[in-house]
């Protein structure tokens, strides 16, 4: 099946088209910065991928996925002779409520559904929305899914998702806690109990979703029972940008102390905390591990920080759990960070996590799903390569056959 699979964010609009059966990609397409002076979307076809950039300046996100529709339709070099060639549509949604425990084919009922989310992430689904809006309009027939961020979190209990705030929060605004990178952690739950040789509904994982956004869920019997990220993306781990978990008392101090608005906060713990705000120097983990390598003590000190971050989390998920057979390590970081492996490991090996330097070293093994924990160790550690784009893909497919 070829299923155009649509990441839409704030500023950014994430697109591939994937045939489903061989897991081949046809198409890959990403603007940043939109409604930014400037702004570009790349967009490459199968089978060369040579990029070709395009201007979006004064676009909003779905007028970019419009052009892009243009750009599938009429290209010489387009990959589908024509939009009807595109069997479904997998849109990545941040926030599902409570109205939505799995993924689901979008009808009247579940868009209207999906609208009332907005407001739990108003940063995200209002233009993921305006993108299914107009696939509607241009793709009458196409059958479109909604693959959600935090779907796989609904199986927490009270005590997880609640905050111990008065009750009408929850009750009146839905202030609870969401968690977000479900269908990571999902996915590399299920692919952890594979290599573990066990049922996932027999094992206890916790899984670290490390990438430029960061969170860890605790995945007991194969549902998460409890995960760092919260109301919002912005709770737990500290992250690129991301401040993750400090004193919340610490957001008023500031605005009344440099009286700033809310936009402004919001900005600063989102865009210029955790680890661009620490290291003063860049979000991105390669760049701040190579400078702290180099001697620059704001970067050692970032990724101290960091590590702290992750093996507390990792330690309060043990506590929470009935039993843990593995640690799993997946995006960006986890994945491909050997380094940073390492050091998280150092610090748990008294819980029985204990690494396998050589099985953790990642020449020849990027991509590899694999156990890097040492053989006799009581809990083991994976690594799991996690690709989004076409894990939607594949949920759509199977919900649309
Ligand atoms: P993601 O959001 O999953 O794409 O992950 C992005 C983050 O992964 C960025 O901070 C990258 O610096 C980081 N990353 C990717 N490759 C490596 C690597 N080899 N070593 C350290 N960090 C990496």
């Amino acid at each position: 099946m070829i299923v155009l699979v649509v990441n839409a964010g704030s500023s950014t609009l994430k697109c591939q088209l994937i045939q489903t059966d061989g897991k081949i990609r046809l198409m890959k397409a990403l603007a940043e910065r939109i409604g930014a002076a400037g702004a570009c979307m790349e967009v490459a076809f199968a089978p060369d991928f040579r990029e070709q950039t395009v201007p979006v300046e004064g676009c909003t996100v779905p007028e970019c996925l419009s052009i892009l529709l243009d750009m599938l339709e009429r290209d010489p070099d387009s990959p589908i002779a024509s939009l009807d060639d595109i069997q479904a549509v997998g849109n990545r949604i941040v926030a599902g409520g409570e109205y939505f425990s799995e993924s689901t084919l979008i009808d009247d009922e579940a868009f209207e559904k999906l609208t009332r989310c907005e407001e739990l992430a108003p940063l995200h689904n209002p233009p993921a929305d305006a993108c299914i809006r107009l696939l509607r309009e241009r793709l009458p027939h196409t059958p479109e899914a909604a693959v959600f961020d935090t779907a796989f979190h609904t199986t927490m209990p009270p005590k997880a998702y609640l905050y111990p705030l008065p009750q009408r929060y929850y009750q009146d605004y839905g202030i609870r806690r969401y968690g977000a990178h479900g269908t990571s952690h999902r996915y590399a739950a299920q692919q952890a109990a594979n290599l573990l040789g066990r049922p996932l509904k027999d094992v206890g994982l916790i899984t670290c979703h490390l990438g430029n956004g960061g969170s860890i869920t605790a995945v007991n019997h194969g549902e998460s029972i409890d995960t760092t990220m919260g109301f919002t993306p912005l709770e737990g781990l500290m992250m690129g940008t991301r401040s993750g978990s400090i004193d919340p008392a610490i957001v008023t101090y500031i605005m009344r102390r440099d009286s700033i608005s809310f936009e402004e906060m919001d900005r600063i713990l989102n865009k210029e905390s955790g680890i661009l705000g620490v290291s003063g120097l860049s979000a991105d983990m390669r760049d701040v591990l190579a400078a702290a390598d180099a001697g620059n003590e704001h970067a050692a000190l970032a990724v101290d920080m960091y590590v702290y971050r992750v093996q507390k989390a990792i330690g309060s998920f043990y506590a929470a759990m009935t039993r843990t057979d593995a640690v799993v390590m997946t995006a960006g970081i986890g994945e491909n960070s050997a380094e940073l492996r390492a050091r998280v490991f150092a610090g748990l090996a008294h819980m029985g996590m204990i690494l396998d330097l050589e099985k953790n070293d990642v020449t020849g093994q990027i991509g590899v799903n694999r156990i890097i924990s040492i053989d006799d160790s009581p809990i083991k550690i994976c690594v799991v390569t996690t690709d989004e784009e076409m894990r939607i893909a594949r949920e759509t497919s199977a919900l649309v056959d």
